[in-house]
């Protein structure tokens, strides 16, 4: 059986004709409108609220008040880097709301992130296995750790600076993180004094 079209598919439709194209609101609710009512003999309420709706979840592309344009490189760039708040949801639920390293949470007053396990830049995907909730803090880090040599530089210049200010907590710190780049044995060519 097939399925029933909706005033959605046939937006989508609408925009996969004219890709790249910035359509004005008119016309296009004119064709889909039209369209609908010869499927179903009835005009459809909420056209405004679909294309909206196509916007938010990255399908249109914004170009200015009523004009809206599809361009289908931007679409798959945004299904491979970013979660939907339905994904994000899901995430959250999956680890109780707390980040899965140090299982801090609302509680302890920490804002969650949803996080990538494996990075975008590695093809990693946008799913619900590919997903996971860090806090802020261990987000940061992670993506500092990720920038191995820019990641490293940056936080021998902090122990440096952490040393001469004599900064006990932040030099704890910074040689806890490099101290992991050593026994990973990430970028050992890059050098840290002690
Ligand atoms: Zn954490």
């Amino acid at each position: 059986m097939k399925k029933k079209k909706t005033i959605r598919d046939l937006l989508i439709k609408y925009f996969k004709a004219h890709p790249k194209e910035d359509m004005s609101h008119g016309p296009v609710v004119d064709w889909v409108e039209a369209k609908y009512k010869r499927i179903y003999q009835k005009k459809p309420r909420d056209t405004w609220r679909s294309i909206r709706n196509l916007h938010e979840v990255g399908f249109l592309i914004k170009v200015k008040k009523g004009i809206y344009r599809y361009d289908p490189n931007a679409v798959k760039k945004i299904e491979l880097e970013n979660f939907t708040p339905e994904q994000k949801k899901i995430i959250l639920k999956r680890d109780g709301y707390k980040c899965v390293i140090c299982g801090r949470g609302k509680n302890e007053g920490v804002e969650l992130q949803v996080d990538h396990i494996k990075p975008k830049y590695l093809g990693g995907k946008s799913t619900i296995e590919n997903g996971q909730t860090l806090c802020a803090q261990h987000n940061f880090i992670k993506k500092t750790l990720k920038q191995t040599e820019t990641g490293k530089k940056m936080f021998i210049r902090l122990y440096e600076l952490a040393k001469k200010e004599k900064n006990e907590e932040l030099l704890r710190f910074c040689t806890d993180i490099l101290e992991m780049y050593e026994k990973h044995k990430i970028t050992s060519h890059i050098v840290w004094k002690k």
